[in-house]
């Protein structure tokens, strides 16, 4: 069940959507100024799918909220602004809001409006999940958007520039890496660091990934560099 929270000052106005949502299946609740509102919007027990934002509201307009909302949240927003009023609709979306809304509106518009934010919603919720792409080397997993190394369940702290190091082994498995490449690759144009310093790092990654009495992850090509064979 969606839940939507109204932000209206005309309190008749408020009771209709209201009314109306509950009958189409949304949870609602509503709040009657800008910061009774932004406080509701930004409530961490609370998980509104949609919050619909009145404009002209006393206490804070509709745009503090909507920009205040937008520093921490990307809860969708609709705004619901006046007749002809095109300065609101667009300061409304330049600060983040989705969609808007004009008074008066029909109630079937505005589900329709929020049916197609949802579904969007929805579909890039979808395609973010897809995009979170992993790395696999044997039992070692890394998660790239999140940046995080597992060996089988376990999580492995790693600092940025082991967490480089290991990922360039594990996109190039079976390629020899020189410690030229990893320097380049890893620590980019930072001339004054040693190519040793690629060996320590190896150490590291070694010390905290391999299990004792099991072959090491990553292997030495003598005169060379480091791989990952599979
Ligand atoms: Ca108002």
């Amino acid at each position: 069940m969606s839940r939507v929270l109204i932000i209206e000052d005309e309190k008749n106005l408020a009771r209709f959507v209201e009314l109306e949502l509950k009958h189409e299946g949304y949870e609602t609740d509503v709040r009657y100024d800008g910061r009774n509102g932004l406080e509701a919007a930004l409530d961490e027990k609370e998980s509104w799918d949609v919050i619909l934002l009145d404009v002209m509201l006393p206490e804070l307009n509709g745009i503090d909220v909507c920009r205040r909302i937008r520093q921490v949240s990307n809860v969708p927003i609709i705004m619901m602004t006046a007749r002809d009023s095109v300065i609101d609709r667009v300061s409304g979306l330049d600060h983040g809001a989705d969609d808007y809304i004009v008074k008066p509106f029909a109630i079937e518009e505005l589900l329709a409006r929020l049916r197609a934010l949802l579904r969007r919603i929805d579909i890039e919720g979808e395609q973010n999940m897809t995009k979170q792409t992993t790395v696999h080397y044997r039992d070692l997993v890394v998660e790239k958007e999140n940046r995080i190394v597992r060996r089988g369940e376990e999580v492995i702290e790693l600092t940025k520039r082991e967490y480089e190091l290991l990922l360039e082994l594990m996109e190039n498995v079976n390629i020899v890496l020189s410690r030229d490449v990893l320097l380049n690759k890893v620590w980019g144009y930072e001339t004054e660091v040693e190519t040793n310093v690629v060996d320590v790092y190896i150490r590291y990654l070694r010390n905290k990934l391999d299990v004792p009495g099991n072959e090491s992850y990553i292997q030495t090509v003598r005169g060379t560099g480091y791989v990952m064979r599979s």
